[in-house]
C-alpha cells in the first residue's frame, strides 16, 4: 500500500524503482496530483494513462485518505475544521488569515499528555499520536477541500509536535517538498512546551530555518510548574541551556508564547522575572491573553493589563508583539482546542 499523504518524494522514487520498476518521473507525477492539484484519482494523469500495465499494477495499491471533514466553524474570516480519522476520533485544525495569506494551526496528536492547566486540549487526556498521513492530509484538506491558500504552518494545534517526534519531522519534509505542497522551512513553526530532548534533536537535523517556538507562559519554575507539569522534568534552567546551544540561523530567533493569566503571571515582578529568563536568547515574544477554559476558572487580563506587561518587557529590552486572540467565540483561540470534542472515542 502506498498512503501518498506519508511518502517523502525520496522514498515514493524507491519504492517505485523497487516494485514496480519507474522511479523520479512517475513519483512526481503523484506528487503533482495530489500536493498540487488535490487530485485523489491520481491515475487519471496522463504519466499513468500512457501506462496501462503500471496504472493497472498501482491501482488499489496507492490510497490518498485526508481524513473526512466533519464541521466547521467560522468566525469573521478564521476557519476551525474537525477532521475524523479513520478509527473515528477528531482533531482539530485552525485556518488563520493573515494579510496576505493564510496559516494554517495543525494538530499533532489526538489529544496531549503535557496537562497544561490553562489547555482545553489537556483536558482530554492521552489518545494517541497522529500519523504522517493524518498530519499531512489537515493541510491537503485546507488546501483542497476548504480551497484556502495556505502559506505558514504552525504546529500549535492539539498535542505536542516533539512527542511525536519522528511523524512531525517527516511530515515537515514532505510539506517542505518543493514538488508538492512547496511550504518553505522558515514558514514552518514548531512549538514545543519545552521538551528539552526534542530541542535537541530537532538541532540535530538539518533543518536550516525551521522556526522553534516555546510555550514560556511562567516568569520562574513554581508558576510555570503550576501551569506546565512539563517544567518539573525540564526546569527553566535546562530549558534554556537547550535553546542556548541550539544552532540558530544568522538573525534568527526564537518565537516564545507567554499567555498572559490574571492574577497567575501577570504583575511588575512576573515581567522583570520574564525578562531576566530571556536574556541573552534572541526571541521575539508573543504576549497573548489567556482565552477562559471552563475548568481552570482564572480570567483573561484587560487591554490595559496587557500594554502595562508589555511595556515593562519592552523596557527591558525584549522585543514583543501583543497577540490580540481571535476564534474565541468558536473555541479556536489558543488552549481552547478540543473543546468540541467531548466523547472524542474511537469507534
Ligand atoms: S498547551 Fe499544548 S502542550 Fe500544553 S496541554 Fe495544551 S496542547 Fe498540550
Amino acid at each position: 500500500m502506498i498512503d501518498i499523504l506519508a511518502y517523502p518524494l525520496d522514498r515514493l522514487v524507491r519504492t517505485l524503482e523497487r516494485d514496480y520498476g519507474k522511479g523520479l518521473y512517475h513519483a512526481e507525477a503523484l506528487y503533482r496530483e495530489v500536493f498540487k492539484n488535490g487530485n485523489r484519482n491520481v491515475l487519471s494523469a496522463p504519466e499513468f494513462l500512457g501506462s496501462p500495465k503500471l496504472s493497472t499494477a498501482l491501482a488499489g495499491q496507492v490510497v490518498v485518505d485526508p481524513g473526512r471533514i466533519a464541521d466547521t466553524f467560522r468566525e469573521e474570516n478564521l476557519t476551525k475544521f474537525i477532521t475524523r480519522l479513520s478509527d473515528g476520533l477528531k482533531v482539530e485544525s485552525v485556518i488563520i488569515p493573515m494579510t496576505r495569506h493564510n496559516t494554517l494551526c495543525v494538530s499533532s496528536q489526538v489529544g496531549c499528555r503535557m496537562g497544561c492547566a490553562f489547555c482545553e486540549t489537556a483536558r482530554l487526556g492521552f489518545k494517541r499520536n497522529l500519523t504522517v498521513s493524518e498530519i499531512t492530509g489537515q493541510l491537503y484538506n485546507a488546501r483542497h477541500v476548504l480551497k484556502k491558500k495556505i502559506k505558514n504552518i504552525v504546529f500549535m494545534g492539539m498535542g505536542e509536535p516533539f512527542d511525536n517526534f519522528d511523524a512531525v519531522m517527516t511530515a515537515v519534509r514532505i510539506m517542505n517538498a518543493q514538488k508538492g505542497f512547496d511550504i518553505a522551512l522558515r514558514h514552518i513553526t514548531l512549538s514545543t512546551a519545552g521538551l528539552v530532548p526534542g530541542i535537541e534533536m530537532l538541532a540535530e537535523m538539518n533543518m536550516p530555518g525551521i522556526r522553534l517556538a516555546v510555550s514560556v507562559n511562567g516568569p520562574d519554575d513554581r508558576i510555570r510548574s503550576g501551569l506546565m507539569p512539563v517544567n518539573n522534568r525540564w526546569p527553566m534552567a535546562a530549558l534554556k541551556e537547550a535553546l542556548l546551544k541550539y544552532p540558530l540561523p544568522k538573525r534568527g530567533v526564537f518565537l516564545f508564547e507567554y499567555i498572559l493569566i490574571k492574577g497567575v503571571n501577570d504583575s511588575r515582578d512576573h515581567a522583570r522575572r520574564l525578562a531576566g529568563f530571556i536574556h541573552p536568547l534572541p526571541v521575539r515574544l508573543n504576549l497573548i491573553p489567556y482565552n477562559p477554559v471552563d475548568a481552570f476558572g482564572h480570567a483573561s487580563p484587560c487591554d490595559k493589563e496587557m500594554h502595562e506587561f508589555a511595556d515593562l518587557l519592552t523596557e527591558k529590552g525584549v522585543f514583543v508583539i501583543k497577540r490580540w486572540s481571535r476564534g474565541r467565540s468558536v473555541s479556536a483561540g489558543c488552549g481552547q482546542l478540543g473543546k468540541h470534542l467531548a466523547g472524542n472515542d474511537p469507534v
